[in-house]
């Protein structure tokens, strides 16, 4: 089992220094039972004072090392920057941005390459829910990646995030969150038992302060991925807190 929950914001396009200092003064009472980080735009990564009270990541990366691409953000930039996780796939970048799994996949390789934790994020569409296909999308995302590269297995977080629970104020049932971990596990399993037993895999959509602890009691469910609620300082440092074992 996965030693200690994780706990990740995605502050998406949102965010300000003076957020910062708020949230970073607020972690300083966290203890280190859990493991927070925290994904700010890339412009303010360079902000955050340096503490060890939580990890630092970026949104995205770009599939190429270095070079003539204009506006992107290589794993060694990000990593320059102070960051030492990257999310991966997001669902809007997946849709806004029409990332492919094969995209996704470069973008996985380049992170680890670069020294950087990927958080890969996967999951269903309302429709591809209501048509059973859950799993099938599921181990689809995952093959792109786990496949061909098992061995980037060891070095990821993995994060559910159903895309009808992204901002929508409707979390998935810790139930429904739980079968859908389990099979990412077992899923997993097939590319390489050991990494998957020890992979942590975070539930995104919709979390808060109301329903993360039903969600962190569940066996397969290794902490969160929140976007809305993590911009409240004193809300996220509730969902950090229910975390602790
Ligand atoms: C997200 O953007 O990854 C997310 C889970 O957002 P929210 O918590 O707002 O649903």
């Amino acid at each position: 089992m996965p030693a200690k929950k994780l706990i990740a914001a995605n502050w998406k396009m949102n965010g300000s220094r003076a957020l910062i200092e708020t949230v970073s003064q607020q972690l300083t009472t966290l203890n280190s039972e859990v493991d927070v980080l925290i994904c700010p735009p890339a412009t303010l990564l360079a902000y955050f004072p340096v503490s060890g009270h939580y990890s630092l990541g970026a949104q995205d990366i770009s599939e190429h090392a270095e070079g003539a691409y204009t506006g992107e953000l290589s794993g060694g930039l990000i990593k320059e920057a102070g960051a030492s996780f990257v999310l991966a796939g997001h669902s809007e970048r997946r849709q806004y941005h029409a990332e492919s799994d094969q995209l996704i996949c470069a973008k996985i390789q380049q992170a680890v390459t670069a020294g950087l934790t990927p958080v890969l994020c996967i999951g269903e569409t309302l429709a591809e829910r209501q048509q059973e296909n859950t799993e099938q999308v599921i181990a689809k995302q995952l093959a792109a990646v786990y496949a061909s590269h098992p061995e980037l297995l060891a070095k990821s977080v993995i994060a559910y995030e159903p895309v009808w629970a992204i901002g929508t104020g409707e979390s998935a049932s810790p139930e429904q969150a739980q079968e859908t971990h389990a099979f990412i596990r077992r899923q997993l399993a097939e590319y390489d038992s050991k990494a998957a037993v020890n992979v942590r895999i975070l539930y995104g959509g919709s979390v808060n302060a109301a329903n993360c602890q039903a969600l962190f009691t569940q066996a397969d469910i290794d902490g969160a991925l929140v976007g809305g609620a993590s911009l409240k300082p004193a809300e996220f440092m509730q969902i950090c807190q229910s975390a602790k074992d």
